[in-house]
Order: structure tokens, then sequence, then C-alpha cells
């Protein structure tokens, strides 16, 4: 059974926009899987339900499940999600900008560590050996990191609770070719070694299919095309996000650039 599971999922924001329409997709443990699509296609909407940032409760979920585990994840919290293993990178590089790079991964294993006390010495360190970076500026303020090393830091806080499945949402965004290759290079790694269940979020469609082992992609907030890399190709993938894009912009000339 898949690790995580959505069926027939929908989000629509002020009972109004329709954000994501009867999105399935599922992700086997394991393995690293992909979600693409253009600027407004539904992607972070979609890891925002499966993270439990947006609710069932609250109606920003109309229909649908997640299932993690084999279980409905329907009326769980986020933050219990979190401690149940399934935790979210949200895109923007979130880290405490005034504390030091360790006093962040402190305060993230603190918050959703199992066992409700701070990270050991060996799992910080096990995160420095994954983002050597991060470890030559262990005592630096997160604040004066560069872009790409703050992804690693927000990675790096997500990783310290070792949970079964991690979410990242455009973790390429504003990074140089080169510091993006290396954090998805450094994720694929960590997925093959430790097991651990990777979704990524992505615009960067070359990048992420060298990685994934698989790829949905969604347009206007369902998905046009899945399959393996191999399968979709990178063409057949590249040209269903532009026509997907450009039918957005024509439909709506104030959309064009996002
Ligand atoms: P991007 O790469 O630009 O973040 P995305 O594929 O992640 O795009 P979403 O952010 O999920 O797409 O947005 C999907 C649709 O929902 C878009 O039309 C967007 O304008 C709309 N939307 C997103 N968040 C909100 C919100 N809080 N309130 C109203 N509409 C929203």
């Amino acid at each position: 059974m898949a690790l995580l599971n959505i069926e027939e999922l929908s989000v629509v924001y002020g009972g109004a926009i329709d954000a994501v329409s009867n999105v399935s997709l599922k992700v086997e443990e394991g393995t690293m899987v992909a979600l693409l699509g253009s600027n407004g296609a539904g992607k972070s909407s979609t890891l925002k339900a499966i993270s439990g940032t947006l609710e069932f409760e609250r109606g920003e979920i109309t229909t649908g499940d997640v299932q993690f585990d084999g279980g409905s994840v329907r009326a769980v919290k986020a933050h219990q999600r979190a401690r149940a293993g399934l935790i979210h990178v949200r895109e923007g590089r979130h880290v405490f900008s005034g504390m030091s790079v360790e006093d962040n991964l402190i305060a993230a294993g603190f918050a959703v560590g199992k066992r409700g006390s701070a990270p050991g010495r060996a799992e910080i360190d096990r995160i420095y050996e994954y983002f050597p970076r991060l470890g030559e500026r262990r005592h630096g303020l997160a604040g004066f990191l560069s872009g790409g090393e703050q992804q690693m830091l927000a990675i790096g806080r997500a990783l310290i609770s070792q949970p079964r499945m991690m979410l990242v949402d455009e973790a390429s965004l504003g990074l140089a070719p080169m510091i993006a290759e290396d954090i998805f290079r450094i994720m694929a790694e960590i997925n093959r070694e430790t097991g651990l269940s990777i979704l990524v979020v992505e615009q960067n469609v070359g990048l992420t299919l060298k990685h994934a082992s698989y790829a949905y992609i969604l347009e206007n907030g369902r998905v046009v095309l899945e399959g393996t890399p191999d399968d979709i190709g990178g063409r057949d993938a590249i040209s269903a996000i532009y026509l997907g894009a450009a039918a957005k912009a024509a439909a709506n000339p104030a959309h064009i650039g996002g």
C-alpha cells in the first residue's frame, strides 16, 4: 500500500476559487515523486491539503481524502501530522533568521520531536553530513546565510525529526542552477540512503525529472499527465506545462507572468 494516497481531492478558496479539482495521486514508501506545473496550477494548495495547512473542517477541502500510512488523516491537525512523520517544507525558506543555524535545528527538533526534547548531537551531526555548508556555518545567524543555504536549513529542520515523508514546495525557486542541483542531489541521496519518501513540488521540470521516479503534472487544478520520467519524457512534460500556462494566460490576460 502507498504511504501517501490522495483521492479525488478538491480545494476551494473562499467558497469560490477552485484551486484543486479531483486530484488523485500516491507516493509509494521510499520513493521520490514530483508534482509539476506552472504558476497557479494548484501545486502548493495540494501540498497544503496533504500537510493539514488547509483543512476539511474549515471547508477549504471540499472533496476527497488524504490517507497517510494506511489511514485517513482528514481529522488530524497539521502539527499532529508532523509528529506522525508527515512534514512540510513550505515555499519561501522558513528559518528563524535571528537564531544560529544549530539553534534552528534544535528548535525544529523540539517542536516536532517525538520525545518532546532537544535532538541529540548525532541527529544534528547527521544533518551536517548531508549539508556540510550548514556544519561550517553552525554558529552563524541563519539570516546571514545565502538563499541556497537557507533552503538547506529549511530542509534540515524538516529532517531533524526523522520523518517518514517530506513534502517540499519549490526548493529550487530563485536559486542558481548549481545550488538547486546540489539540493536535489542531496534530497535524492537521502531518499536512497534512508528510504525517506519525498513529494516535491516544482516548476523546474528538467531538474526534477532527473531525480524523481514518478511525476504528476497539474494544470488548472487537474492532473493532465502522469508517469515515470521515461514515460512522460522531459519534452512532453514541458509542453504540457507550457500549453497549460499559455491557455491560462489567454483566458485571463491579467495572469500573464504569474
Ligand atoms: P505557484 O507556483 O505560483 O505557487 P501553485 O501551482 O502552487 O502556483 P497554488 O498556489 O496552489 O498554485 O494556487 C492555485 C490557485 O489558487 C491559483 O489560482 C491561486 O491564485 C489560488 N490561490 C492560492 N492561494 C489562495 C488563497 N489563499 N486565496 C485565494 N486564492 C488562492
